[in-house]
């Protein structure tokens, strides 16, 4: 296989969606009487860890509202790192793994990203259940563990979240500096070639 330009996967709930932020909004809305706390805080992927039954319930059906994965806010500074990362020959694509619980999660997403990222990146968007079949050299995704049927082809970059605090490796904080997260992985990448 000939490389010709490095591929950069890039995960949307979270690196590029405020996912949890649209969550904990959303979920006090449609349930003012239920405690729920705040993003960021949660210490365990699993979001229903020490939930109540009650609690449990609403967040759950809340991420299974059709149209909730439109309202969703994009993260600071992920627009013009994507569009820096096409500038400097690099294939950016979108790899992201949509709920089949949620009816209209798939097409909500696609839609989205046309909104919030703009057409070149939503014909860059790549959806499936199953990351570790998507060729690249690096993935940014916040998922502490990131499972499938490959030995995958990426290095993951963790988009830094309270609940991947124990994951070692390549991290992104801030969009501002993905260069400095990014670019070591591909470079290494390129002369293991
Ligand atoms: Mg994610």
């Amino acid at each position: 296989m000939t490389l010709t330009k490095p591929i950069v996967l890039v995960d949307i709930d979270r690196p590029l969606a405020m996912w949890e932020e649209g969550l904990v909004k959303r979920t006090r809305l449609e349930y003012p009487e239920i405690f729920t706390g705040d993003a960021g805080t949660r210490h365990d992927w699993d979001l229903t860890l020490g939930l109540d039954a009650n609690q449990k319930d609403a967040v759950l059906t809340v991420m299974q509202l059709e149209g909730f994965y439109l309202d969703l806010e994009p993260v600071a500074g992920a627009r013009e790192a994507l569009y820096e990362m096409l500038e400097e020959d690099i294939e950016v694509f979108l790899c992201s793994t949509p709920s089949l619980n949620n009816p209209t999660c798939a097409s909500d997403k696609l839609a989205w990203v046309d909104a919030h990222y703009g057409r070149e990146i939503t014909q860059r968007t790549i959806l499936t259940q199953d990351k570790t079949l998507v060729y690249g050299q690096a993935l940014v995704d916040d998922k502490p563990v990131l499972k499938g049927v490959m030995i995958p082809s990426w290095t993951q970059v963790i988009f830094d979240s309270a609940y991947n605090q124990h994951v070692a490796g390549h991290r992104l904080i801030d969009w501002a500096d993905w260069r400095d997260a990014i670019l070591p992985v591909l470079h290494l990448d390129r002369i293991a070639a």
